[in-house]
């Protein structure tokens, strides 16, 4: 049993902050929240932690990675071949989410078995790290976005093949089911039926889905189904998010990758062909539709989370104060931000009563910044401590 005090808490609701706050933990819960002298009066065995000039936030969660993703790494052909050299990247992606204070993942599309090889790690006390939510392999359409297969996907047509492969992916251990809907051109991949029965299978199931869907008919559409999130979505506009809300539909922008990818891709490709052009073309349209829908949907009422989505071998994959951070400039407070890292992440995955929070009950999933994160949104940065489950899994001795 143990207290820690913070010069603040910040809960994760997008208001509340606890100056000169506490929390107890035992084992892997929340036991007390509050003043020190009450909590130290209530647990009197409890060992003390001083954290100054500290802030204690629940751990961060990123709805939204690959990864095993493969997309341009020169050590592709290797990991295809031998399936235990990417599971060494699988587990250095874990561990870097961990040390900036991520203590959930939701991978959407990952390489066949990574999530039951993760459980099972984690079962068997074999590694640590953040708790990790799977789709498995994501669905596409015949020579769909991700077929070139650099991402893992099934390639699958027609409602009843669409209807085998949620039941198979299940099978295989996905909690959520995750389809790729649109890539660079101007309609739905799949057809309205074809999307409808992946929701109502996975509906009727007991279980939720993603959609990759970056063009207007692809969002409308994505709406339609009723798919629980919606990945990328920058075509949200008014009417889509009015009805999207009305449903319950949750919207995980990415909007740092897609800002970063405009720039990065003009970069790397030195003579630009016509496709090139197109693709320079496509990102720059994206990111002016997060400008034009982001700051309206979310005063809306649309429910909003952070989602990293970096798949370039040369960048840090996991950049989630980066998007908070983005948040905050497309018009959030820092609370707000923070808030769409926390508990909104926990509302979409159904977990809303046990992360996502610092509250009496919760999981104790803990990150402990230097610093104040409601003034500077940078200090976030600092991570001096990660706990997940009540274990501490980081500690920067120096506080960075
Ligand atoms: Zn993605």
């Amino acid at each position: 049993m143990k207290i820690i005090k913070a010069d603040r808490i910040i809960v994760g609701d997008g208001k509340t902050v606890i100056e000169n706050g506490s929390v107890a933990i035992d084992a892997d819960r929340i036991i007390g929240v509050g003043e020190i002298e009450k909590l130290k009066k209530q647990f009197p065995n409890a060992y003390v932690e001083m954290k100054d000039g500290c802030t204690i936030l629940p751990g961060l969660i990123d709805m939204h990675v690959h990864i095993s993703g493969l997309y341009r790494r020169p050590e592709k052909a290797e990991m295809q071949e031998n399936p235990a050299f990417l599971m060494l990247m699988v587990y250095k992606h874990l561990q870097d989410a961990l040390s900036v204070g991520i203590t959930t993942l939701r991978g959407v599309g990952e390489a066949k078995g990574i999530g039951a090889a993760i459980r099972g790690g984690y079962q068997k006390k074999y590694i640590k790290g953040p708790r990790y939510i799977t789709c498995e392999r994501s669905l596409t359409r015949t020579g769909g976005h991700g077929s070139t297969g650099e991402v893992a996907k099934i390639e699958v047509d027609g409602p009843w093949a669409l209807r085998h492969w949620v039941r198979q992916n299940i099978k295989d251990g996905a909690d959520w089911i995750k389809v790729m809907d649109s890539h660079r051109g101007s309609c739905s991949e799949f057809t309205l039926e074809e999307l409808c029965a992946v929701t109502d299978e996975a509906h009727r199931l007991g279980y939720k889905c993603a959609i990759h869907a970056g063009n207007e008919q692809s969002t409308e559409f994505a709406v339609k189904a009723g798919f629980d999130s919606i990945e990328h979505g920058s075509a949200l506009n008014e009417e889509l998010a009015a009805m999207a809300i009305e449903k319950g539909l949750a919207w995980v922008p990415t909007i740092f990758v897609y800002e970063n990818s405009v720039t990065y891709m003009r970069q790397v490709t030195k003579n630009p062909t016509k496709t090139d052009l197109k693709s320079f073309e496509f990102l720059d349209h994206t990111v002016e539709g997060y400008e034009k829908n982001f700051l309206r949907n979310y005063k809306n009422g649309m429910l909003i989370a952070t989602g990293t989505d970096i798949c370039f071998p040369e960048m840090f994959i996991t950049p989630l104060q980066d998007e908070i951070k983005t948040f905050v400039r497309y018009g959030l407070t820092n609370l707000q931000a923070i808030q769409c890292a926390t508990e909104n992440g926990a509302k979409i995955l159904g977990m809303a009563d046990e992360i996502g929070l610092i509250k009496d009950g919760y999981c104790a999933d803990l990150l402990i910044v230097k610093g104040n994160p409601v003034e500077n949104i940078d200090s976030l940065k600092a991570v001096k401590e990660v706990y997940r489950a009540g274990e501490r899994m980081v500690c920067n001795a120096c506080g960075i």
